[in-house]
């Protein structure tokens, strides 16, 4: 068991907060195929890296497909309220977010 657990630690020699950093160029499929890989291993193990990669891709759709003005108050609301509980987690990407979205 042990000496399992020290394998899939090799394997996931990223951390959570480098997969958050990571996350944009992965969409952009900007990522080196061993960069790539390292990142598909963490999100196999990582369902908090998962959650946060779709809220990322579900808030990029709606913050590139309409204006800010544009938004239902209640979704903006909703959007808003998910990052400032996260923030403390996902650093910069969603400051710049949630700075964006409350302009
Ligand atoms: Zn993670």
């Amino acid at each position: 068991m042990a000496k399992r657990k020290a394998a899939t630690k090799a394997l996931t020699n990223k951390s959570c907060r480098q997969i958050s950093d990571l996350v944009f160029d992965y969409l952009n499929e900007k990522l080196t195929p061993a960069t790539k890989r390292d990142f598909e291993q963490h999100l196999s193990i990582c369902p908090d890296c998962v959650s946060f990669l779709n809220t990322y891709k579900k808030t990029v759709a709606v913050t590139s497909s309409v204006k800010v003005e544009q938004l239902p108050p209640k979704v903006r609301e909703n959007i808003l309220a998910f990052l400032r509980k996260r923030i403390r987690r996902i650093g910069a990407f969603l400051i710049f977010l949630a700075t964006y979205l409350a302009a």
